[in-house]
C-alpha cells in the first residue's frame, strides 16, 4: 500500500533529516517504527500523508504518488488517517462533532449518516457515553480514543500513529493499545511509531529501526527484539528494555 523509495528530506534550515529511506508497507500489515529521539521517525511517517514535503525519491500510497510539492494532498489525506501524541482534537467541538466534521465537510455525507457512523465508531472505541462532552472534559486516554474514531470516520486505507500513548498516564496506555489491537485485527494497514515493546511483539508484522535519518534494520518482531542483526538495534534495545 505504501512504497517509499530513496526518500530524502531537508528542513528549511538545511538539516538533512531523511537520508534515503526505502520502505514498503503491505496491505493489512502492522508496521512498528522505533528509534532514538531525533532519528526522523515522525518526519518520515508525516511524509506518508503529505504533512511534510520531501525533496528526493518517491512515496506512493495505494498507487497515488505524493508529489514533492504536495499538490495532490487532498487525495492522499482521504486515504491516510493519522493519530498524534497530543490528540489534536478541536476543543470547542463536542466529541460527536469532532468525529463528524470531516465526513460532513470533506466526504459530503448527510449529517444523519455521519452521526450514525460516528456513534458506531464511538461505541467501538468504548466512549459512546461521552459523545456530547467536550474534549476538555475527558481523560487523556478517552481523548486519544476520540482521535482514533475521528480518523476512522474518514474510512482511511492506512492509519498512522505517532507515539499515541506517550502523553498518557500509565493507567490509560492500555485502553488505547487495546483499541489499536482491535483495529489491527480488522485488517487495516497500520504504521505505528511506538516504544511499546509488548504491543510491537504481539501485534506488529514487522518492526523497523530508524537512526540518524536512515532505516537501519527491518525485521520480524521476534528477531528484532531477541536476535537483532544490527549493533545499533542492540544498542537501542539496551536503552529501552
Ligand atoms: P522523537 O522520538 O523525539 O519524536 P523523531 O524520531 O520523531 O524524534 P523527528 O521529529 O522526525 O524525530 O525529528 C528529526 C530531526 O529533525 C530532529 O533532529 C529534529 O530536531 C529535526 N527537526 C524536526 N522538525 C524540524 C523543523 N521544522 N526544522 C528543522 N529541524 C527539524
Ligand atoms: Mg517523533
Amino acid at each position: 500500500v505504501i512504497v517509499a523509495r530513496d526518500v530524502e528530506k531537508w528542513y528549511d534550515n538545511g538539516f538533512h533529516v531523511l537520508k534515503g529511506v526505502n520502505m514498503t508497507v503491505y496491505k493489512g500489515e502492522v508496521l512498528v517504527v522505533m528509534g532514538p529521539s531525533g532519528s526522523g521517525k515522525s518526519t518520515f511517517i508525516r511524509t506518508f500523508n503529505a504533512l511534510e514535503p520531501y525533496q528526493k525519491g518517491s512515496i506512493e500510497v495505494d498507487g497515488i504518488t505524493i508529489s514533492h510539492d504536495l499538490k495532490n494532498i487532498e487525495a492522499i489525506r482521504r486515504e491516510v488517517g493519522m493519530v498524534f501524541q497530543q490528540f489534536n482534537l478541536f476543543p470547542h467541538l463536542t466529541v460527536l462533532q469532532n468525529v463528524t466534521l470531516a465526513p460532513i465537510w470533506v466526504r459530503r455525507w448527510p449529517k444523519a449518516k455521519a452521526q450514525e457512523v460516528a456513534m458506531q465508531l464511538l461505541e467501538r472505541v468504548g466512549i459512546l457515553e461521552q459523545a456530547h462532552k467536550f474534549p476538555g472534559q475527558l481523560s487523556g486516554g478517552q481523548q486519544q480514543r476520540v482521535a482514533i474514531a475521528r480518523s476512522l470516520a474518514m474510512q482511511p486505507k492506512v492509519m498512522l500513529f505517532d507515539e499515541p500513548t506517550s502523553a498518557l498516564d500509565p493507567e490509560m496506555v492500555r485502553e488505547v493499545l487495546d483499541v489499536m489491537r482491535g483495529l489491527a485485527k480488522t485488517g487495516i494497514t497500520m504504521v505505528c511509531v511506538t516504544h511499546e515493546v509488548g504491543f510491537a511483539r504481539e501485534v506488529a508484522d514487522r518492526v523497523v529501526l530508524m537512526d540518524g535519518g536512515y532505516l537501519i534494520e527491518e525485521n520480524t518482531p521476534q528477531e528484532f527484539f531477541s536476535n537483532p542483526r544490527e549493533d545499533r538495534t542492540q544498542k537501542f534495545l539496551s536503552q529501552i528494555l
